[in-house]
């Protein structure tokens, strides 16, 4: 095809993270993974330099906008009836002309990375090293389910017929990845989309949809089919998830947010990833210094406000009972620096508000059996930035080991045998993401095996799924609805009403 020997021209040029490269024979267009903005070269540096100059002090991690808040029913009524109004033109397109239209969105996304990056960093506290990645996998997103669009019109057997209406419900942990790859999903499936950013995070939404509708505009499409509703968590929220013109809402948040929704419309179709208590495994097999790293990155990237991250770390035999991860543990995290985005050397950055609740307990309590290795310390007057603390004792079963906390701390659990570590990983009432640091292939085995999680790690940090690569969502109560995964193959699949076609001859 003629239209697909161009996009192979334009595939970009394999860069220095060769290895981020998707190669599949399978595919009619090759994939790659937008690359990072690499820190190390001096143009790069002066950029990030200019991003933080432009972070308004004032308003650092405070929510600033609120003109565009849909306060009432009768707006919110005019969105919906747009949007739904919009779908059918949209799904007639086809898949070839919206993946046009993604591909479109993945350039515009580009364009505006150190904004967006200002955006994260000013409203939800992102340091610019945790930001930066979230606009590649919202241009991977892009790109990605482009490709998905143009499949889509050529299964063989079965028909994907559009839904109207899709409603997104992001999070405010990835203020840009999350609502960029959820709404991007649903359009590349032929649905109109409401998008209700999370308060938290109504900014970033604001910028991540005008770059969607600039994509839109370029290709001569009506910015109709994409809607932004910024509307309170209260009774018009409810009033949006119980719609019955809603086909599909794609949800990532708590699971208790999901069983709420069910509960405002018991035949609402969702897609939703929710929480998740995610261990990693380090036995005695393992490359410890890389075990470190992986765990301290796990656990405290983004203050660990991540539904992805590490909250405890799981010690097999003579590695519980020696002190040398322990110290080399205790030793990377004393030294993170933690300081607000507006710092160019902050690791660890601030929680989304002052904590309260399971949060304040964790940062300031702790349970039998347990004592701090190192104690989390308030830093700031707002209450936001917490030193990370390393918790030792936890013990199987115990409220910290079955408890997801959305912050900066990390427990240490240490058990005689794999078996044990493995039963400890599986016991929680989530499966998001589970990692294991062993060096031996007969670990590998025995642990993949019997793992119950959506995203295994091995050798890995277990947060950052990259889009292709690491098809991301779980199993148990990390997942309600139809349970594909995003950025992966058939996460479109959920998005499509299905028909089933005669078989020709
Ligand atoms: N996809 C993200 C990751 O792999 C996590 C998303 C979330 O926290 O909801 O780290």
């Amino acid at each position: 095809e003629t239209s697909l020997a161009h996009v192979d021209e334009t595939v970009p040029e394999p860069n220095r993270l060769q290895n981020r490269l998707v190669d599949n024979p399978h595919e009619h267009t090759q994939f790659a993974n937008t690359p990072d903005t690499d820190p190390a070269l001096p143009g790069n540096r002066e950029w990030a330099r200019q991003i933080i100059a432009a972070i308004p002090q004032s308003t650092l991690g405070v929510d600033t906008v609120r003109k565009h808040t849909i306060t009432d029913a009768k707006t919110l009524e005019a969105t919906l009836a747009t949007a739904v109004d919009a779908a059918p033109a949209w799904a007639a397109l086809g898949g070839e002309k919206r993946a046009s239209v993604l591909r479109a969105a993945a350039v515009e996304l580009e364009k505006r990375r150190a904004q967006l990056i200002e955006v994260a960093a000013s409203e939800c506290g992102k340091t610019i090293e945790q930001a930066d990645p979230e606009i590649s996998e919202a241009i991977d997103f892009a790109n990605y389910y482009a490709q998905l669009a143009q499949d889509l019109d050529t299964l063989d057997g079965a028909r994907a017929i559009p839904v109207k209406l899709t409603v997104v419900t992001p999070p405010w942990n990835f203020p840009i990845a999350i609502p960029a790859g959820s709404t991007l999903a649903a359009l590349a499936a032929g649905s109109s989309v409401v998008i209700k950013p999370a308060t938290q995070a109504s900014r970033c939404g604001s910028v991540m949809v005008e770059a969607l509708w600039a994509a839109l505009d370029s290709v001569g499409v009506s910015r109709d089919v994409l809607q932004l509703a910024h509307v309170s968590e209260g009774e018009l929220g409810q009033v949006l998830v119980s719609d019955p013109r809603v086909d599909r809402l794609i949800l990532t948040g708590a699971f208790e947010t999901a069983e709420l929704f069910q509960s405002f419309r018991p035949d609402l179709q969702l897609l939703a990833e929710t929480s998740g208590k995610n261990s990693i495994i380090v036995t005695p097999h393992a490359d410890l210094d890389l075990a470190v790293k992986d765990v301290v990155n796990s656990a405290f990237g983004h203050a660990g406000q991540k539904c992805s991250a590490a909250s405890l770390v799981i010690l097999v035999g003579s590695v519980g009972r020696s002190q040398r991860f322990r110290n080399q543990l205790l030793d990377a995290v004393s030294g993170l620096k933690v300081a607000f985005p507006d710092d160019p050397t902050a690791q660890v950055g601030p929680v989304i508000e002052a904590p309260e609740g399971k949060l304040k307990h964790v940062l300031t309590q702790l349970e039998p059996g347990e004592s701090w290795a190192i104690e989390p310390r308030l830093l700031s007057e707002d209450g936001r930035l917490w030193s990370p603390g390393v918790k030792t004792g936890v013990t199987p079963g115990s409220e910290y080991h079955l408890t997801e906390y959305f912050g900066p701390v990390l427990g240490i659990m240490v058990v005689d045998s794999l078996e044990q570590a493995i039963a400890a990983q599986n016991a929680t009432d989530y499966g998001l993401t589970a990692g294991l640091h062993s060096l031996d292939p007969a670990e590998i085995a025995q642990w993949t095996s019997s793992v119950e999680a959506g995203n295994l790690y091995v050798n890995r940090g277990i947060t950052g799924a990259i889009v292709r690569r690491q098809p991301f969502g779980g199993w148990k109560r990390s997942a309600v609805g139809a349970g594909t995964k995003a950025g992966g193959p058939n996460y479109l699949f959920g998005l499509t009403d299905w028909e089933s076609v005669p078989a020709a001859g």
